[in-house]
């Protein structure tokens, strides 16, 4: 089966917004058999839509469009979709049902445009959107079947994995493929691969395919095998052989965030957590407190991001602030201790470094961080040389602080450096 995506957008063609749609979606229609054969970006305008739908369904047999579906552009594409495929707007009464509940739910007024996202074309298939207002299309041009996503990412997602695949799964024999994932912490994608290498090869002899799938400061190890579950054993036990010979980095089989695993550890382990942060600014806290139930492990957080603060919030030596400066092992050890203390928790994690893109020097250059965990017996601190992108330094960080946490729970030693 031949797909061709036309990512829809004036933003995208300016570079205002990156193109992760087709991306996503080449992903994931190539790892189900699905050959993505041309991907176009176009412009918001009808006449574009419709010269790129006619080329392309000469070409492929499925063409996906995103974008253009949002009420402030008039939902252009809908309205272009419906006049090319000659057919007229209806509205759909449990479509507007839908749109009416999810207004309801957030407490906001709906507008004309909302209603208006409930007339959908009388030919077409309803995908419905259970993450926003705006329905997918799927229509039929001869032999090609041509769908209209949404551009917002998590509902473009949510409508494939919620109508479009299952749609497609049943329509066509695609592979039937199994696939499992090892989550790694804390590792580049091209020095796990590196250390994998033998391993890499044995398993590609084997047939199966093997997929980095790298966000930042993480990277998923997929493993799958177009024989379906008739592999699985075989997959899970050579993931595992990966995660028993890097197990600092390593830290579960199947897909989890580390908030959630550490969530779990911790539950199990019967131990509460708080937080310390400079350089991270709270951001630990935020990623623990996604998990939904973390009140039962996490306590709090003290954000100290000055000196003052340090001195005043967690009595962080004065001459020792002075004399090594807030990104050393003295002050971080001091903060992990005494927030432990203040928060009255099992495990307490600190952090102090250098996010950038200023405040560098020779021997402490931007990405500096300190990182202490300290528990009821130890307290163990690291340092770590980070980028120089400042966001990316304060996520990286708050990852390796929770895998830290992990290492240290888990009794998995992190030589020091
Ligand atoms: P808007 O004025 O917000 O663009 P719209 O009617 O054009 O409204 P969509 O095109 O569905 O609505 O896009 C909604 C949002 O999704 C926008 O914020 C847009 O930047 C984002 N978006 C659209 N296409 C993509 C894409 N290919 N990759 C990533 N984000 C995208
Ligand atoms: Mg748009």
């Amino acid at each position: 089966m031949k797909a061709a995506l036309i990512s829809i957008g004036d933003e995208l063609l300016i570079g205002q917004t990156i193109n992760t749609n087709a991306a996503w979606l080449g992903k994931e229609l190539s790892f189900r058999g699905i050959s993505v054969e041309i991907s176009w970006t176009i412009s918001d305008q009808p006449a574009e839509i419709t010269s790129a739908i006619d080329f392309l369904s000469e070409k492929a047999d499925l063409i996906i469009l995103t974008g253009g579906l949002g009420p402030t552009k008039d939902d252009l594409t809908k309205h272009t979709l419906t006049q090319y495929f000659q057919t007229e707007l209806e509205i759909v009464p449990e479509v507007l049902g839908r749109i009416e509940t999810f207004f309801a739910k957030r407490k906001r007024p709906m507008l004309e445009v909302n209603v208006q996202q409930a007339a959908l074309p009388k030919s077409c298939t309803i995908l419905h959107n259970y993450h926003g207002t705006a329905c997918g299309m799927w229509f039929q041009k001869g032999e090609t079947i041509v769908i209209s996503l949404p551009g917002v990412p998590y509902e473009m997602k949510g409508i494939m994995n919620d109508e479009v695949f299952p749609r497609l799964n049943q329509r066509f024999t695609l592979p039937n493929i199994y696939y499992e994932t090892l989550m790694t912490q804390g590792i580049g994608e091209s020095f796990l691969a590196e250390q994998i290498a033998e391993w890499e090869d044995k398993v590609r002899a084997k047939g199966f395919g093997l997929a980095y799938l790298p966000s930042p400061g993480i990277v998923k190890l997929r493993l799958s095998s177009k024989r379906g579950d008739r592999d699985k054993e075989e997959i899970q036990s050579l993931l595992q052989e990966i995660k028993d010979q890097m197990p600092k980095h390593a830290y579960h089989l199947g897909e989890m965030t580390l908030s959630e695993y550490l969530g779990k550890l911790l539950l199990h382990q019967g131990l509460k957590i708080g937080t310390v942060e400079s350089c991270t600014g709270g951001h630990i806290a935020e990623l623990l407190v996604q998990i939904p139930g973390s009140s039962r492990y996490y306590e709090g957080s003290i954000v100290a991001y000055s000196y003052e603060e340090k001195e005043k919030l967690l009595e962080v030596d004065h001459h020792t602030l002075q004399t090594k400066g807030a990104v050393s092992e003295e002050v971080i050890v001091q903060m992990a201790e005494k927030g432990r203390e203040v928060l009255g928790v099992d495990v307490c994690v600190a952090t102090s470094g250098i996010a950038g893109p200023d405040g560098g020097t020779d021997e402490k250059p931007v990405g500096t961080v300190w990182i202490a965990v300290a528990t009821e017996n130890t307290t163990f601190a690291r340092v770590f040389q980070f980028g120089d992108n400042r966001e990316r330094n304060i996520h990286t960080t708050a990852l390796t602080a929770m895998n830290l946490v992990r290492c240290v729970l888990e009794g998995i030693s992190f030589e020091k450096k």
